[in-house]
């Protein structure tokens, strides 16, 4: 554990503590601003159980785009930006000049 995670942890701690002794006045100034009305209001319009679900299966269904897909033994890479098929090693796409 390095020495900064460590002081990140620290600082994590007294946040929690922080927040969680100002619970209450944290909750009565979002409820004056109109914050809780506005959650309440946007979950039971746009939160629905199907959204949520298509959500959650969207998010394991991208991948990230640094992960190459794999081809035999062979890996094909793309460029980031025209999304072209890289062929060779290199830096720079072919087709548009990006460094990839
Ligand atoms: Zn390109």
């Amino acid at each position: 554990m390095t020495l900064r995670r460590r002081k990140l942890i620290v600082l994590g701690i007294i946040a929690a503590v922080f927040l969680t002794a100002n619970t209450l006045t944290l909750a009565g100034w979002l409820d004056e601003v109109g914050a809780i009305g506005l959650a309440v209001r946007f979950r039971s319009e746009f939160l629905t159980g199907t959204a949520i679900t298509v959500i959650v299966t969207l998010l394991f269904l991208l991948i990230s785009p640094d992960r190459v897909p794999v081809v035999g033994r062979l890996v094909i890479r793309h460029c980031p930006v025209s999304d072209h098929a890289l062929d060779r090693q290199g830096r720079y796409c072919p087709e548009c000049g990006s460094r990839v």
